[in-house]
C-alpha cells in the first residue's frame, strides 16, 4: 500500500517520520498507511506557513478576495459530499447518513466564516480630544490546530475557516486515528487555489502534536481534544505566553422535570447520547429525571435504546455504527465495569457484541446505568461512548446542585412544559450551552464553547474567528 503524503508549501510529501495506518474501524481493515512527520517535517511546515503569512499573496490578498477561496472550499465540498462523506465513514465509523450531514455541514461553515471575512469591520471609537480613534482587527500569524478524531470533518472546517478568514496561516494536524479528513482538507485547498504555505497540513500523533505547539513560530494554538491533553497544551503555551483556544471534554446533564412532554423528552435525552455511539463532546452523558416519572422514563429509555439497531455504517437502517477505534471500545467497556464495580445496575447493553456480522468492528451496543449516586466516578469522568448515566432529583434545588456538581462544564439540556422554570434553570447552570426541549441542535451562528474544565474561548459565530486576531487600538492626531 502507498504511504499517503501530508502537505507543506503546497507540496505533497511523505516526510521523515513513522509511517502509520488508519483503520477502518467497522472491520479492522487498513484504509491507508499514512506519513508521519518529524520533527524535521514540523519545522519545514511551520516555516512555509510563516513565509506564507509576510507574503504579499496572502497578506495583501483583499478580504473579499480572501473570501472567495474560503467559498470555492465550500462548493468544492458541496460537489464532492459523497466521497468526503464516504472517507469520514471509512475512517472514523460514524453512519454515512451522519456523515453526509457533517460534510454539508462543514460546506456551510466555510460559506459563513467566507461571508464574516467580507462583511467584517473595524469601529471608530469615541474620541476624547483632538484625534481619531479606530480598532483594527490583525490576524495572529501562523496557528497551530490540533483536532481529535470523533467529527473530523466539523472540528475542522471550524478551524480551518475562521483562521483562514481572519487572515491567517495554518498547520493542521488532525488526529492520527482519522487522519483522511484532514488530508482530504489539504488536496482541497490546493483545488481551492491557496497561496503555497497557507494551509499546511501535516500527519502524526502527540509528538507531532507536541513538538508544533512548541515551536517558537506559532503564534496561537487552536486545541480541540481531552482535558488532560488540553491542560498539558495550556501549560506549553503558558510558558512561552502563547495565545490558546481550548475545546475541551465534557460529562453534560440532560434534565427531564415531571412536567415535560415525556415522548419527546425519551427521544431527545437518547439521541443526546447514543447518536454517533456517544462519542461527542456534547453527548447529554447524565440523564437527571424528577423522581416522580423516573421509573416511567426508565422504561421508556430502555426500549429506545433497545431499538438502536447497531450495523455497517453505511446501511440504511443503521443507527449506530461502530466506535472509532477498537482501543476505544475497549476503554467504554471498562467505564462499564468500572460502573458495575461501583454498584451501578447496567439497564440494557454493556456487552461487547459476539454477533459474528459485529465481531469484526469496534461495535459498542447502547448501555444505560443507573443506581449509583453523582459523585460515583461513572457520573464524574467522561466515558465518549454510548453510555447513559440516569439519575433522580427531588426538585429544583436538588437538581441544579447535581448538575453542577462537574469539573465539566460544556453543556446541558432542560426538558420541562415550565417556560419560566426552564429560564431560571438554563441562568443557574454552568455550561456553555443549554437547550431547552431540545439537544445538540448546532449551529454556526451561535457562539460554542466550554466552561469549567471544558475549556477556554469560543468557536463558531462572529467571535470564532476574532478569537484569531489581535485587536489594535489606531489613535490618529488632528492638530
Ligand atoms: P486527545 O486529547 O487524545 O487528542 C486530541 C489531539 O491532540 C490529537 O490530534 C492528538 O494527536 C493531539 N495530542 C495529544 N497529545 C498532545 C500533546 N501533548 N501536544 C499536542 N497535541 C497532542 O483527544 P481525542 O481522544 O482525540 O478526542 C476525544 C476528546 O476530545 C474528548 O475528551 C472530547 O470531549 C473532546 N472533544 C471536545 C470538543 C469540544 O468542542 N469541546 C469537540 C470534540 C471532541
Amino acid at each position: 500500500m502507498q504511504t499517503l503524503p501530508f502537505l507543506i508549501d503546497n507540496t505533497w510529501s511523505t516526510g521523515s517520520g513513522k509511517p502509520f495506518d488508519s483503520i477502518n474501524p467497522a472491520d479492522g481493515s487498513v484504509l491507508a498507511t499514512v506519513a508521519g512527520a518529524s520533527a524535521a517535517d514540523v519545522n519545514a511546515a511551520v516555516v512555509a506557513a510563516r513565509k506564507a503569512f509576510a507574503a504579499p499573496s496572502w497578506r495583501d490578498l483583499k478580504p473579499h478576495d480572501r473570501a472567495s477561496l474560503l467559498y470555492r472550499m465550500s462548493e468544492l465540498m458541496t460537489r464532492q459530499q459523497e466521497a468526503l462523506a464516504v472517507l469520514q465513514m471509512q475512517d472514523n465509523g460514524k453512519t454515512l447518513s451522519e456523515c453526509r450531514a457533517q460534510v454539508a455541514s462543514a460546506a456551510s461553515t466555510f460559506r459563513y466564516y467566507a461571508a464574516a471575512c467580507e462583511t467584517f469591520e473595524s469601529p471608530v471609537t469615541p474620541s476624547r480630544g483632538a484625534y481619531w480613534t479606530v480598532t483594527l482587527y490583525e490576524p495572529v500569524g501562523v496557528v497551530a490546530a490540533i483536532t481529535p478524531w470523533n467529527s473530523p470533518v466539523t472540528l475542522e472546517a471550524q478551524k480551518l475557516a475562521p483562521i483562514l478568514a481572519a487572515g491567517n496561516t495554518v498547520v493542521l494536524k488532525p488526529s492520527d486515528v482519522t487522519p483522511m479528513m484532514g488530508l482530504a482538507y489539504a488536496r482541497l485547498a490546493l483545488e481551492a487555489g491557496f497561496p503555497p504555505g497557507v494551509v499546511n497540513v501535516i500527519t502524526g500523533g502527540a509528538e507531532t502534536g507536541q513538538q508544533l505547539i512548541e515551536h517558537p513560530g506559532i503564534a496561537m494554538v487552536s486545541f480541540t481534544g481531552g482535558t488532560a491533553t488540553g491542560r498539558l497544551i495550556a501549560k506549553t503555551c503558558g510558558a512561552a505566553l502563547k495565545p490558546v483556544a481550548l475545546e475541551l471534554g465534557g460529562k453534560s446533564p440532560n434534565i427531564v422535570f415531571a412536567d415535560a412532554d415525556l415522548k419527546k423528552a425519551i427521544a431527545g435525552t437518547a439521541e443526546g447520547i447514543f447518536s454517533g455511539a456517544g462519542q461527542s463532546c456534547i453527548a447529554g452523558s447524565r440523564i437527571f429525571v424528577q423522581q416522580a416519572i423516573y421509573d416511567r422514563f426508565l422504561e421508556g429509555l430502555r426500549q429506545y435504546a433497545e431499538g438502536y439497531r447497531m450495523g455497517e455504517p453505511d446501511q440504511a437502517d443503521t443507527r449506530t455504527g461502530p466506535l472509532a477505534s477498537f482501543k476505544h471500545r475497549d476503554h467504554v467497556h471498562r467505564y462499564v465495569e468500572l460502573g458495575r464495580s461501583e454498584g451501578a445496575q447496567v439497564l440494557t447493553g454493556g456487552v461487547i457484541p459476539t454477533d459474528p456480522a459485529l465481531r469484526r468492528g469496534a461495535y459498542y451496543p447502547a448501555t444505560i446505568l443507573a443506581g449509583v449516586s453523582n459523585g460515583s466516578r461513572v457520573c464524574q469522568e467522561e466515558i465518549f461512548g454510548p453510555v447513559a448515566v440516569v439519575l433522580p432529583f427531588a426538585d429544583e434545588s436538588d437538581l441544579i446542585a447535581q448538575a453542577n456538581d462537574s469539573d465539566f462544564g460544556l453543556a446541558s439540556g432542560i426538558w420541562t412544559s415550565d417556560f419560566s422554570r426552564a429560564w431560571r434553570v438554563a441562568r443557574a447552570l454552568e455550561t456553555g450551552t443549554v437547550w431547552i426541549n431540545t439537544y445538540k441542535q448546532l449551529s454556526i451562528t451561535t457562539p460554542f464553547g466550554g466552561v469549567k474544565d471544558s475549556g477556554i474561548g469560543t468557536e463558531k459565530g462572529l467571535q470564532g474567528m476574532r478569537v484569531y486576531m489581535h485587536s489594535k487600538g489606531l489613535y490618529w492626531g488632528l492638530n
